[in-house]
């Protein structure tokens, strides 16, 4: 049996001025053949679950490509045409089956729906062979994706920490499809309404029951029952809450069980609005807590969510309200990273920190902070994640400084890198347990790693791309009416059977 394993990935915000070449994908581009296979063998990714399982079934396989790029604006035309045609030059020369680590949620210069185009495209070339998908919990699933693959299964945790479970889910079927003894059939379907990402915690409700149905779901016998509360950022006509059910040839089932796990989150959508706080307001409050480490969260500037990692709005908040023995990771800005190092461990430097990208999509322009300190550390910023999010993976921040104010240690970076592990900070010899106040610009994922220490968390709404104000996005794409952008939205959803 010869197998294609592939991993094309970008979580696409059509508000961030930040460009995505191909070089994005990857710490110089993707990784190709043995490359991509030795660099994603023996991850907690989907590649890597694909990767254990056709070794385990004895197949000769082709991983063509591994690419993953930070999220940020759309795609450029001729990255988005390269990726796609490396992997349907490895399926045009045969295959038994196609095993596919995407995202579902990448939009290009040209396409909305950069994942339906590529699966329409490789069906194309192997119109008999299976295509089994693992899609993030953010994925905007659309009618085009669902009609050219046969399996597709998704996260069920935010953060992310199943990414091998799901892998291991759909390349299983889609295995098993391959040798006949399962004919995997989809029924998939959405609702109109764009679930803030920020109330979008596996942990919380109403996500937490949500994902519970689709387990309990899988239990009673459907192969597999994703639920996705979507990426509003992308803002394409499918942008929102979907659902997708494969069963062993039973479409009857697959509908109840889908327009079920749909029905269920509509009439929860109230639950899914977030309602925030002003950063100053919240910082004071933060201030005024007793027992550290008190983690503060600059969530509209989430370079995991396409944030440009440089808005220093909740920054200067927390320097000019004084609060001490401080940690906050990270602001990206390379030229500052040059001077640093330049300057050297030791020396005392007055720099004008982040503001470099202006933010056309909200009108805004960048605002450098002028910001006086010591340069305490520098480093290559290479580490390898050993918590539960994408463990074993190598993480390459690019070249990293540490500047003390005194009160606050800012990590600098050269490369966007969203905090999920504490090996971000603990490569720097920094013990954020330690740590009275934690500033990261993170929205949930940070929670991977970093919860376990914390005694109390509070969300600083701030000014950026990933802003969980969506009344500050200018939506162009997105279906309407939609909730909660269009509040009436959707009487006729009320009270829908579940078959
Ligand atoms: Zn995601």
């Amino acid at each position: 049996m010869r197998v294609v394993i592939a991993m094309v990935k970008h979580e696409t915000n059509r508000f961030s001025p930040v460009p995505t070449p191909l070089a994005r994908f990857g710490v110089d581009g993707p990784l190709y053949g043995a490359d991509a296979l030795a660099g994603y063998r023996g991850t907690a990714t989907p590649i890597g679950a694909f990767i254990d399982l056709a070794e385990s079934a004895g197949a000769e396989i082709v991983t063509p490509i591994a690419a993953e790029a930070w999220p940020s604006g759309p795609v450029a035309e001729d990255a988005y045409r390269h990726l796609c045609d490396t992997v349907a030059e490895a399926v045009s020369q045969g295959c038994d089956a196609i095993l596919l680590d995407l995202h579902g949620a990448m939009v290009t210069e040209s396409i909305d729906d950069g994942e339906g185009a590529l699966l329409d495209m490789l069906r194309g070339l192997a119109p008999d062979t299976p295509i089994a998908v693992a899609l993030d919990f953010h994925a905007n699933l659309t009618g085009r994706m669902v009609a050219h693959a046969d399996v597709i299964v998704g996260y069920k945790t935010y953060p992310h920490i199943d990414m091998y479970e799901t892998g291991r889910q759909a390349g299983r079927i889609g295995l098993a499809a391959a040798k006949g003894a399962v004919r995997p059939t989809m029924a998939w379907g959405n609702r109109p309404m764009l679930p803030h990402v920020i109330r979008q915690g596996s942990d919380d409700q109403p996500m937490a029951d949500l994902l519970q149905m689709a387990r309990d779901q899988e239990a009673a016998g459907v192969l597999a029952a994703s639920i996705f509360p979507g990426f509003p950022y992308s803002d394409i006509a499918d942008a929102g809450l979907s659902a997708v059910v494969v069963t062993d040839k039973d479409t009857a089932l697959a509908e109840a069980r889908c327009g079920a796990l749909l029905n269920a989150a509509w009439v929860r959508r109230e639950e899914f609005v977030y309602h925030g706080e002003p950063a100053a307001e919240a910082v004071a409050r933060a201030a005024r807590m007793d027992e550290g480490p008190i983690m503060l969260l600059d969530h509209c500037d989430n370079c995991g969510s396409g944030g440009t990692q440089d808005v220093m709005t909740v920054i200067r908040e927390v320097l000019d309200q004084g609060l001490e023995n401080t940690v906050i990771f990270a602001v990206h800005d390379p030229e500052a990273v040059e001077s640093l190092v330049a300057a050297g461990v030791g020396a005392e430097v007055t720099i004008n920190l982040g503001g470099k990208y202006a933010m056309p999509a909200l009108g805004l322009e960048g605002e450098p902070l002028e910001v006086s300190g010591t340069v305490t550390g520098v480093s290559n910023g290479d580490f390898t994640v050993q918590g539960p999010m994408y463990t074993g993976v190598q993480v390459a921040m690019g070249r990293t400084a540490v500047l003390d104010t005194g009160k606050a240690e800012i990590v600098v970076i050269e490369r966007h890198h969203e905090p999920w592990d504490t090996g971000c900070l603990t490569s720097l010899g920094i013990d954020p347990a330690a740590k009275r106040f934690i500033l990261l610009k993170s929205r949930v994922h940070w929670r991977a790693g970093f919860r376990p220490l914390i005694k109390a968390e509070v969300e600083c709404a701030g000014v950026g791309v990933t802003t969980s104000d969506y009344a500050l996005l200018p939506f162009k794409h997105v279906r309407r009416p939609i909730f909660p952008l269009d509040p009436e939205t959707g009487a006729e959803h009320e009270n829908l059977p579940d078959s």
